[in-house]
């Protein structure tokens, strides 16, 4: 049910920051940097890797499948129901139905989005027309591409995306994923 998303399948970068320190927890959440999809989405993120690859871009991965473990991680660390979905509602990146994502260069380097992955600030919103033109664009080209693959964006947070009906699909718990949580 959830598919690893990786090349050489698929033409993507990885950036997976949950299993780094570099995420809004200070630390490792992931004991192993994989990223999975649910095979429903896989063909949401096939259409979106095609389309950046028209542009000379191509799609850097943040995280995909989250566990219900790690969302508890997540909200311990940051308890605000505007960026953190509630563990107990429950996640879409715990249904292996959402992705947190930037476009990188055929340099690869990251475009410039104006904020950080996970940057819980009102910078990080859709629709902000006083941040510079060029991540303006940058925000545009990452939205249109996302919404021309059939993906959903979330208004709070720029590098957010879901697929429809993400929310009807069953909360699963790091044994789905074949496990990939640090051990506590
Ligand atoms: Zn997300």
């Amino acid at each position: 049910m959830l598919s690893e998303i990786a090349p050489p399948r698929f033409d993507v970068d990885l950036d997976l920051r949950y299993a780094t320190p570099d995420n809004l927890t200070g630390a490792p959440i992931y004991a192993r940097p994989l990223c999975l999809l649910h095979a429903d989405a896989v063909p949401y993120l096939e259409r979106a890797v095609a389309l950046a690859q028209g542009l000379g871009l191509r799609l850097r991965l943040f995280d995909g499948f989250r566990p219900v473990e790690a969302q508890w991680c997540l909200w311990r660390a940051l308890p605000d129901p505007l960026y953190i979905a509630d563990p107990r509602r429950g996640s879409n990146h715990s249904r292996g139905t959402a992705l947190d994502l930037t476009l990188a260069g055929a340099d690869g380097v990251a475009l410039e989005m104006g904020t950080g992955f996970d940057a819980m600030t009102p910078l990080s919103h859709h629709g902000r027309s006083d941040l510079p033109p060029e991540v303006q664009r940058h925000r545009a080209l990452l939205a249109g591409l996302m919404a021309g693959a059939g993906w959903q964006p979330y208004p709070f947070e720029w590098w957010h995306y879901q697929i429809p009906g993400a929310e009807t699909y069953p909360l699963l718990a790091d044994s789905a994923g074949g496990g990939k949580m640090m051990a506590k």
